[in-house]
């Protein structure tokens, strides 16, 4: 699994820098992208990234910066007659803005199952009476915002782009956008001036660590038995002795699946933090330097020193800081004010590419 960082600018790209958007490769192919920022079609060609695997692509929020490269990426995906399915998920507005670039620039999806999710901010709940009545006293308060549990409306586009796709309303009771065999992908809302989201992508469980040693001192003949005790069952020999491979060590426990947190444009906030809580890799925004902390405060970006307040509150093992404002061609004043507050801070580069390992492989 890798992160490639296809663009690392806020607001303007500079020489160097792209605009917001970053891709997880997963191991097994799937392509995970978090924001796509304009010219994200020529960085994947830079970064040798595949155009036609399944790919899931989420959009913090509704800025210029963060989405305007998805129509290119999606006439390129047309061009090339991509045959994989593609999933976008984003915060209400999203269907509207593809839809006015299909009626208008022709935009297409004619050979992929195209689905567009857009989660609506609760303060925006429309059409809910399409699924179900509103129960007194559900309406969103800051507190039930904040809980895992709080109800999230979806509106799910099935064939977009296409004249037969359909739409379809749903509350969901957690934060899980995406759940599939291998990964999952939670949100929370964060302070910003628009409704913006972040991302927690969990993988699942991994396998423990196998010991063939042990397998073979215990008298396991290799080939099928061998691949069960990878996955922690247990097995029987001929001679009928019973083996569980983690209680005679030819196996370890599962260990935690890899935990990367995105976090694009938002204020200092709870949220973040919470979101973040324990993860592996934390990309967080910095826009600015402390000198520039009222700007901040204002804009509702992140200062470095910030962004490693959140890291170290929120106790994550990594921070990659990125969405540097146009004005810093040098980002190492940023890099040091956030390793002063949280050491294991790097900056990210357009093109970087980082080799995510497990939680006990990353000391
Ligand atoms: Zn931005
Ligand atoms: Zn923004």
């Amino acid at each position: 699994m890798d992160l490639i960082f296809l663009g690392t600018s806020g607001a303007t790209p500079t020489q160097h820098r792209n605009l917001p958007a970053i891709a997880l490769r997963l191991d097994s192919g799937h392509l995970i992208v978090f924001d796509t920022g304009e010219d994200i079609q020529r960085q994947f060609e830079a970064a040798n990234l595949r155009f036609n695997v399944p790919t899931t692509i989420f959009i913090s929020h509704l800025h210029g910066d963060h989405v305007i490269g998805l129509p290119g990426l999606l006439f390129n995906f047309h061009l090339n007659s991509r045959s994989k399915a593609l999933t976008i998920v984003g915060p209400l507005g999203l269907a509207s803005f593809l839809m006015s670039l299909h009626q208008i620039v022709g935009l297409k999806a004619s050979n992929y199952a195209l689905t567009v999710k857009e989660i609506v901010p609760p303060q925006l709940k429309t059409d809910v009476k399409e699924v179900k009545e509103v129960k007194e006293g559900t309406e969103d308060t800051k507190n039930t915002e904040d809980t895992e549990n709080a109800e999230v409306q979806v509106i799910t586009y099935t064939n977009f782009l296409k004249p037969t796709y359909e739409r379809r309303v749903t509350i969901q009771s957690h934060r899980k956008l995406i759940e599939k065999w291998e990964f999952g992908v939670k949100f929370s809302w964060m302070d910003h001036s628009v409704p913006t989201m972040a991302f927690r992508f969990e993988e699942a469980p991994l396998d423990g660590k196998f010991s063939p040693e042990r397998a073979i001192e215990l008298r396991v003949p290799k080939g099928p038995l061998w691949k069960r005790m990878q996955k922690g069952q247990s097995i029987t020999l001929k001679n009928g002795t019973l083996i569980d491979p983690v209680e005679t060590g030819i196996v370890t426990r599962p260990r935690r699946g890899r935990i990367i947190v995105y976090s694009a444009d938002t204020a200092k906030c709870e949220a973040i933090v919470s979101l973040a809580h324990d993860a592996d890799y934390f990309i967080c925004e910095a826009t600015y330097g402390s000198e520039h902390e009222d700007l901040a405060v204002e804009k509702k970006h992140l200062t470095a020193r910030f962004a490693g307040e959140i890291a170290r509150d929120a106790q994550v093992v990594q921070l990659i800081l990125t969405h540097f404002s146009s004005r810093y061609k040098d980002v190492s004043s940023l890099l040091e004010e956030a390793q002063v507050v949280f050491p294991r801070t790097q900056v990210a580069e357009d093109l970087l590419q980082i080799a995510i390992y497990p939680r006990e492989e990353l000391s």
